[in-house]
């Protein structure tokens, strides 16, 4: 089955297509057709693609919109240019899956869309307001283009997150919040914790039920899950991705009161401080400089600068609380997995992240940690009581493989 895997921002279209089957899946010989992105939609959008036999192609293109990006992926897709020989027709595509970033307490897990579904992920907008809308917006293009007959499936990021008991999800306001707000911890990220909790016990061979790690998903967003008996059992990320660990450009945790203090002295409303807490904060706020990690390790090679060591050591000090935390609410875990961007490829954050955890049996190679970027490996010193696992992930794989479990009706083992 060849799934279209759609992951569509407010000016942006993500999209694979995985050729994977039930078969496949056993044996994990999925197979990526293509990968690619089309990036400022609304304009001239920069569009890049790779197949997996061509070299990588990048163009731009007047895309006014998520129909008009999906129109010319699929015109695209099934032209000579492309190079898939996979996909001649758009009848060559059997299913689609989308990332649908909040699926409040209604989703626990991927589902077929029907009108129900879709109503489900309407009535999510009020706690996802940028997300759930392009979202849609994405699964109304795939019916408008290539019909209603194609099946598709929404996978959402906080479904893996359904677990987390009512003690680690409820926040200490009056209770009534929540009841008419339904105003709690959801939790992000979890198709990417849900994945590399999933590799971990493929590679260890053992069950989901003896699964009990600590994934560190460190991307531009950043989350710290905490995974028992293969469950999600507590996340950083709350009632929005704002909480929790420094990332590139959000603050993570902070004293409530700040926000009123920031709003009266600077002169802003609260949408104001609430969109610098998103888009002017993290490594960006701190260093004045950027949100990129890669940008920031260079600086403080090349100039030592005062702000951008801040950065870096306010982000790994946070994490290696968060690890402290999570060990805490779980009862202890028998590995911490490092994923996403600078999990996968920054060995000097996660050698700073760890050292200090030695009390907890922590005690990475700093020559495997070194030669680990891009690829899973085991980097701790043989022996250590708390394994450290570099594993990336892949969260198209997953939802491209919750989309064949959909449609065809098997259970969900991951
Ligand atoms: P997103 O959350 O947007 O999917 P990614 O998971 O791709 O983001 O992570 C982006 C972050 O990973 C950026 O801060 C980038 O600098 C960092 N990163 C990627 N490669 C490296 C590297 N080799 N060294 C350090 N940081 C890296």
């Amino acid at each position: 089955m060849n799934v279209l895997v759609l992951n569509a921002g407010s000016s942006s279209l993500k999209f694979q297509v995985i050729a994977t089957d039930p078969d496949r899946i056993r044996q994990d010989t999925d197979e990526r057709l293509c990968r690619g992105a089309m990036e400022r939609i609304g304009g001239e959008a920069i569009v890049t693609v790779e197949t997996k036999s061509g070299p990588r192609q990048k163009f731009t293109a007047p895309i006014k919109d998520i129909n008009a990006g999906l129109d010319f992926l699929l015109r695209w897709l099934v032209s000579d240019q492309s190079g898939i020989p996979e996909v001649r027709n758009l009848s060559d595509i059997q299913a689609v899956g989308h990332r649908v970033v909040h699926g409040g307490e209604v989703f626990q897990e991927s589902v077929l869309i029907d009108d129900k579904v879709i109503a489900g992920i309407e009535e999510c907008i009020d706690l996802a307001p940028l997300h759930n809308p392009t979202n849609l917006r994405g699964i109304r293009a795939v019916r408008d283009l290539i019909g209603r007959d194609t099946p598709q499936v929404a996978v959402f990021d906080t479904a893996f997150h359904t677990t987390i008991p009512e003690q680690a999800y409820l926040y200490a306001l009056p209770y009534h919040l929540y009841r008419r707000h339904r105003i709690r911890r959801y939790g992000f990220h979890g198709t990417s914790h849900r994945y590399v909790a999933y590799r971990y016990r493929m590679l260890r061979g053992i069950s989901r039920d003896e699964t009990n790690v600590i994934t560190m998903h460190l991307g531009n967003g950043c989350s710290a899950t905490a995974i028992r008996s293969g469950r999600s059992v507590d996340t950083s990320m709350g009632m929005t991705p704002l909480e929790g660990l420094v990332m590139g450009t959000r603050s993570g945790d902070l004293d409530p009161a700040i926000l009123t203090l920031i709003a009266t002295k600077e002169g802003m409303t609260a949408h104001g401080v609430e969109s610098m807490l998103l888009t002017q904060s993290g490594l960006l706020g701190i260093s004045g400089l950027t949100n990129d990690m890669r940008v920031l390790q260079e600086e403080l090679k090349d100039h030592d600068d005062r702000r951008v060591r801040l950065a870096i050591e306010i982000f790994s000090y946070r994490a290696r609380k968060y690890i402290g935390a999570m060990l805490a609410s779980m009862g202890g875990a028998e590995a911490i997995i490092f994923t996403g961007g600078i999990g996968e490829n920054a060995p000097d954050i996660r050698a700073r992240i760890c050292n200090g955890l030695e009390w907890a049996g922590v005690q990475i190679d700093d020559v495997r940690n070194q030669q680990t970027r891009g690829k899973q490996a085991d980097i701790g010193v043989e022996g250590s009581k708390l394994p450290v696992w570099v594993i990336p992930t892949d969260e198209e794989l997953l939802i491209a493989r919750d989309t064949v479990r959909c449609v065809l009706g098997l259970p969900h083992p991951a």
